[in-house]
């Protein structure tokens, strides 16, 4: 099987990795790819938005399968063009890839759906956004009501903070949603679904906040781990049945049948799950340890997911022990990155038990150098027999990397690891 991946982050290269060890999949190209995937497969220099060149790429390489990594062109319909011209395509129509291109919309379909989610306004009038703020009260969670990576979500106790977060939303030209906060800790579960059949994956969690103990702004995310030995048994069932199903037999009965990777962002609160976003594609970085953890063949299960195939009965098989990947980010990141720097000490990861990096924004200058390129430039993976273990070697191996000015979290997975997570009790419960 030759397989095409679209994208150039830290998930696509992920995404490689896992394919290349699938026996079935003979080749495997990248469209724009990264420094990184480029040491891994051939990349090519295609514009991942752009829908005719992308569908132009896969015909030249007589693609068995095309998998869309990000949300840009899955929003800017690269998954629909490919399928008209008649590639299996691992990655949602444009329509499906609205739950994640407006909030409102993902309201809207788990209202439909019966899917516990926080209460929600969304709005283009500061009046309407007054009235949300003091009904919900503080944190006030305030979203941008388009695609922003994940950096368009201010969650504050200060109220002028959060009128000023609405004001420029609305003032860019967009819409706002103002929410209710959802208290709890949070869980990424990634289901692959043929628009139909739904195969859960492991439940993961990430880190959105820039610095230690969930200080500063939001980011794309700043590490990851898998698995949450918190988490109670049967909670993977529970949500694929309150959650995951029904919302993708909703966008099916709406004509928009989701095919690929939907990713279901929650808080685990008193009230039981509630689902905080959906997200159209893998999660960056929770990807890099999911698949690592993955032994069964991803390409055979991204094929049958793309040809409407999937089977529920057959259980995925995953590794024992436990991923954590810790994210290196380019000085000032969240905000504008500094960029260009030589990037040193990357060879020397692989000397780490299980450890490897995942390149993300990365690229190569003209002396053949790995260079930043991006906010977050890439992510250490590692495993281990348990949290402790792939912590140790995850930062063991991201010591050896140099690059000026950079920061990485500290603290990824420690609360789990040290078993300060508890899993909140029900209200019924108590
Ligand atoms: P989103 O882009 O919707 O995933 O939001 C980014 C991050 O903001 C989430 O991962 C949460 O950490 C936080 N967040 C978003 N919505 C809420 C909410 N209703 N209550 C608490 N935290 C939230």
């Amino acid at each position: 099987m030759k397989v095409l991946v679209v994208g150039p982050g830290g998930r696509e290269h992920a995404i490689i990795k896992s394919l290349l060890a699938d026996p079935k999949v003979s080749e495997v190209h990248a469209a724009p790819g990264n420094a990184g995937i480029a040491q891994d497969v051939p990349v090519h220099a295609v514009n991942a938005q752009d829908p005719e060149a992308v569908t132009e790429l896969a015909r030249q390489l007589h693609a068995d399968l095309v998998v869309v990594g990000p949300e840009a062109p899955l929003v800017a319909g690269v998954g629909d063009a490919l399928r008209a011209a008649g590639f299996p395509v691992f990655g949602p129509s444009k329509d499906a890839a609205h739950i994640e291109g407006s909030k409102a919309f993902a309201k809207e379909i788990m209202s439909a759906a019966n899917v516990p989610t926080a209460r929600a306004v969304a709005t283009s009038d500061m009046a309407d956004v007054r009235e949300a703020l003091t009904e919900f009260g503080a944190p006030h969670v305030v979203k941008d009501d388009g695609l922003a990576a994940g950096k368009g979500v201010v969650v504050t106790d200060e109220r002028d903070r959060a009128e000023a977060h609405a004001r420029e939303c609305i003032e860019a030209g967009g819409a706002v949603v103002i929410e209710e906060f959802l208290d709890g800790p949070e869980v990424s579960l990634f289901v692959i679904t043929d628009g139909e059949r739904v195969v859960p994956l492991i439940p993961a969690q990430d880190f959105k906040r820039v610095r230690d103990n969930d200080q500063g702004p939001n980011t794309g995310g700043m590490g990851a781990y898998t698995p949450l030995g918190w988490l109670p048994e049967g909670f993977t069932h529970e949500v694929v049945e309150r959650v995951a199903r029904p919302v993708v037999n909703e966008l099916r009965r709406r004509g928009a049948p989701f095919v690929g990777v939907l990713y279901c962002g929650l808080a685990v609160t008193k009230r039981g799950v509630q689902v905080i976003e959906f997200n159209a594609r893998f999660g960056d970085p929770e990807t890099q340890s999911v698949l690592a953890m993955l032994e069964s063949p991803l390409g055979e299960l991204m094929l049958d997911a793309a040809q409407g195939r999937l089977s529920e009965d057959r259980a995925l098989q995953w590794k024992p022990g436990a991923s954590v990947t810790v994210v290196l980010a380019a000085q000032n990141y969240p905000g504008a990155p500094r960029k260009g720097d030589v990037i040193t000490g990357l060879e020397q990861v692989g000397t780490v038990d299980e450890t490897h990096v995942i390149h993300a924004g990365t690229a190569t200058n003209d002396a053949g150098e790995v260079v930043s390129a991006g906010g977050r430039v890439l992510a250490v993976v590692s495993h281990g027999a348990d949290l402790n273990e792939a912590r140790e070697r995850g930062y063991r191996g991201m010591e050896v990397i140099s690059l000026p000015g950079a920061h990485y979290r500290s603290d990824i997975a420690l609360a789990a690891a040290e078993g300060r997570i508890t899993f909140p009790t029900t209200a019924e419960e108590q």
